[in-house]
């Protein structure tokens, strides 16, 4: 085995794998995982600590909706150990789903949620709508199954593994109380939003709706549906005008790593019936955490974009 990872060490050093991967390689005394995300990444690193060496598959802001293996990347599944993704399928880039579907090392961490909870999973236009990290309160349910497999993976640190993923399990509360209460402060007749793709479904439905509010969908629209790749027809132009209109916004939030082409469209043509819209001038982290050095991080900074823009 060891001339195996010898041999693999020798080919993954020929692509020009980064200097952070290459150390992963390398790892010998720590658990290796592999995560699809960046927001994966941070709750098996939060949980793992020193006794476990996580690298997110998807870096920076690529997208996971359409990401395909690149050189390197299936010496990354061959070696690791465990290997978390996200599922209800937000992975589906042909590649890299051939590599998670039956493959006995690879973990959806949605699937307790959809087991236990299926309610709380949403379903756009007959699809999972994948993007349940951005609800704290439900992304904190993926917590227990990273837990649970890093014990089982290494049983000898389970205590340590339990107790980092409760206090994780703190902070997160925490955070997802102080969202809440920041956002819920703003008028309702603000709480909508016009985002680049359908990524804050389930954040609006956590922390812009009413209590008990049935119709809570209206409060977002995107001009991209669930997938960034997908284009915006006029149909949806118009779709998305008279939201703007029917409720004035004022408002539209681009993301980091989804064009903004669609939003200027809608800028100009807004312009032209007389609306007035602006651009956001900060990003929203959607589907990567871009600027943010954790998940956390990331939903607060949303917070205090969104807030700073509709308060
Ligand atoms: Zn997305």
């Amino acid at each position: 085995m060891r001339k195996y990872i010898a041999l693999l060490l020798l080919l993954v050093g020929c692509t020009q794998t980064p200097s952070k991967d290459m150390a992963w390689f390398q790892e010998s005394k720590k658990l290796k995982v592999l995560t699809s995300t960046a927001m994966i990444h941070d709750i098996v690193d939060q949980v793992g600590g020193e006794h476990v060496h996580s690298i997110p598959l998807i870096r920076g802001e690529l997208d996971p909706h359409s990401y395909e293996l690149v050189k390197g990347d299936d010496e990354k599944f061959m070696v690791a150990d465990l290997i978390f993704y996200n599922g209800l399928g937000l992975e589906h880039g042909l590649s890299l789903r051939q590599n998670l579907e039956h493959n006995p090392k690879a973990i959806a961490v949605t699937t307790p949620i959809l087991e236990r909870r299926s309610g709380s999973i949403l379903i756009v236009d007959g699809q999972y709508d994948p993007h349940v990290w951005m609800d704290i309160s439900l992304w904190m349910e993926t917590v227990d199954p990273i837990v649970e497999a890093l014990c089982e993976k290494d049983p000898i640190h389970a205590d340590v593994y339990r107790a980092r993923g409760s206090l994780l399990l703190e902070k997160m509360r925490k955070a997802d109380m102080e969202a809440l209460t920041r956002l819920q402060a703003i008028p309702s007749e603000k709480r909508f939003l016009v985002t680049s793709h359908d990524a804050f479904n389930y954040f609006t439905r956590r922390y812009l709706a009413d209590s008990g509010e049935k119709a809570w969908m209206k409060r977002c629209e995107a001009p991209e549906g669930l997938s960034p790749e997908a284009q915006m027809s006029v149909t949806d132009l118009i779709a998305i005008l008279n939201h703007v209109e029917n409720f004035h916004i004022t408002v539209l939030f681009p993301e980091s790593n989804v064009s903004r082409d669609s939003l200027k469209k809608i800028l100009s043509a807004a312009s032209e019936k007389g609306l007035p819209v602006r651009l956001c001038p900060h990003n929203l982290y959607g589907d990567s955490m871009g600027g943010a050095s954790s998940y956390l991080e990331m939903i607060e900074h949303n917070v205090a974009v969104i807030a700073g823009e509709l308060e």
